[in-house]
């Protein structure tokens, strides 16, 4: 059955200590502009007021000089947003803000909570009303509640009864919080610049700001940062399994980022030499999809010793199409974003190299683009294996009915593109290319093995099983009081 998942991929920046703490946030959002374009908003304090400025669009369009000026203060959170429709609406664009007993709080969420429904039922029947329909909403409901503890606990209990993949910016009036799950789904490193810390989802935004990276947060980890510096606390002792989205260095995460000290263009090289070296075959020219393509292909040709043609040309200035998504114009759509030279291939036996195969749309139309420009043969390779299952951590894939390859043998793609031959890189392949074990990542829309189970399967025995182990943990940490252990 067809299964609608909460899709919105992000990203999240924060500073702590710096005079033009929303001008930083600003320029830092510009480069983490590619997670998520519906919508973009900045919060700043001055150690007591807090001023935000949200809004859809990107964030050239959201913020102007004058409301950059407007956001006073030493401190700031930010996020872009992406969401598929029904859910992209202003009142959902982050940071959210809550004002309640412990303060002011605003938080910036990039993943997908996996129990946001039980925790939302459970909150909602206590009586607490929702502004939003994001799960990140769920976390400040659960921050505001007293506790018995300070900042620390709360923080802990707080984290503790979440589930699934968050890396959050949170902003107090005195402190600048990140928190990564414990398995690490998604990126969120820390950085310094002329004293002031800076948090974000990828590295390359520290670049934009001159920022020096320090290190990442570590998964489970808390990081408090305040007038006294930064400690760190580690949330969850017990050491889950780390599941890193292997996703981000395929296709997510900007080239010029660095993740867990690894270059991510130099992983994407590593993806595109691999998959020469699993599926060599004999062609004239080396083409990539720009741009995400583009560092898989360089590979493949510096592996294979066959020369790189930049022949497809991409037109930087296409915006969405906002015309009825019929077959004809999602075909037009794809092509007025890439033109190609057809001179570079007529008569060739061309390779194109791509990220990843999704739907097939894209691929598609590329193979009938090259054969009616004359090319000989189209070969195409993919520095990613088969995407057979959805994501629920936060990455916008189709429910199973429409991806490609969890309902077509490797074959029948083949066929359907049009191709004269279809290879995909292997799961061990790409593994070899990141040089990270395989322990540690998460490969779900891959193989199909959630790290973290999903709660709207609709299944009640699920939802009941769930509701009495949360209600169970409730329990064990109220009578626990869990004491943070300081790193
Ligand atoms: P398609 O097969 O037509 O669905 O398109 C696949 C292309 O979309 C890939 O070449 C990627 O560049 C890009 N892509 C892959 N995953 C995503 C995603 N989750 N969101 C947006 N674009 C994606």
């Amino acid at each position: 059955m067809a299964q609608d998942y909460p899709k919105h991929y992000c990203g999240v920046f924060g500073v702590f200590g710096h005079p033009e703490a929303a001008d930083l946030t600003y320029y830092g959002l510009y480069a983490l502009q590619h997670r998520g374009q519906e919508s973009a908003g900045i919060v700043t304090c001055d150690g007591k007021q807090f001023r935000s400025h949200r809004d859809m669009g990107l964030v050239s369009q959201v913020f102007t000089g004058k409301i950059l000026h407007q956001l006073v203060g030493h401190m700031a959170v930010g996020h872009t947003r992406y969401s598929t429709t029904g859910s992209s609406q202003l009142q959902n664009a982050q940071p959210l803000t809550i004002s309640c007993r412990r303060g002011q709080i605003a938080i910036a969420h990039n993943g997908n909570l996996t129990n946001a429904v039980l925790l939302r039922d459970e909150l909602e029947e206590k009586g607490q009303v929702f502004q939003t329909t994001v799960d990140s909403e769920i976390i400040l409901h659960l921050m505001a509640q007293p506790t018995l503890g300070g900042t620390e606990n709360n923080l802990i209990q707080t984290v503790r009864r979440i589930e699934g993949a968050y890396s959050l910016v949170i902003m107090t009036e005195q402190e600048l919080i990140g928190v990564r799950d414990p398995h690490g789904f998604r990126p969120l490193s820390i950085g310094k610049v002329d004293g002031a810390w800076v948090l974000s989802s990828e590295t390359s935004a520290f670049d934009q700001i001159h920022a020096k990276l320090e290190r990442d947060v570590e998964p489970g980890e808390i990081v408090i940062i305040d007038k006294n510096g930064l400690r760190s606390l580690q949330a969850f002792p017990e050491c889950a399994r780390r599941a890193f989205c292997i996703f981000e260095y395929v296709y997510f995460a900007r080239p010029d980022s660095v993740i867990a000290n690894r270059s991510v263009y130099q992983v994407r090289i590593d993806l595109g030499r691999q998959l020469a070296r699993e599926h060599p075959v004999q062609a004239d020219i080396v083409i990539p999809v720009p741009d995400s393509g583009l560092y898989a292909a360089l590979g493949y040709s510096r592996e294979s010793g066959i020369p790189l043609e930049l022949a497809f040309i991409r037109n930087h200035y296409v915006g969405r199409s906002f015309l009825q998504p019929s077959q004809l114009i999602r075909d037009f759509d794809v092509r007025v974003k890439l033109n190609l030279i057809p001179e570079l291939v007529e008569g060739k036996r061309v390779i194109i190299v791509d990220d990843s195969i999704v739907r097939g749309t894209t691929c598609k139309t590329r193979v009938k683009t090259l054969k009616e420009a004359g090319a000989r043969e189209v070969h195409v390779r993919v520095s990613c294996p088969p995407h057979m299952h959805p994501c629920v951590y936060g990455i916008d894939f189709p429910d199973r009915s429409k991806l490609m390859a969890a309902n077509h043998s490797v074959r029948e793609i083949q066929k359907y593109l049009n191709a004269d031959s279809l290879a995909y890189l292997s799961q061990e392949g790409m593994v070899a290319a990141t040089r990270h074990p395989k322990e540690g990542f998460c490969m779900a829309c891959y193989d199909g093995n959630y790290p973290v189970p999903y709660d709207s399967s609709m299944d009640k025995n699920i939802i009941e099983r769930r509701r009495a182990r949360v209600e169970s943990l409730g329990e064990a940490l109220a009578k626990e009081e869990l004491q943070p252990r300081l790193l």
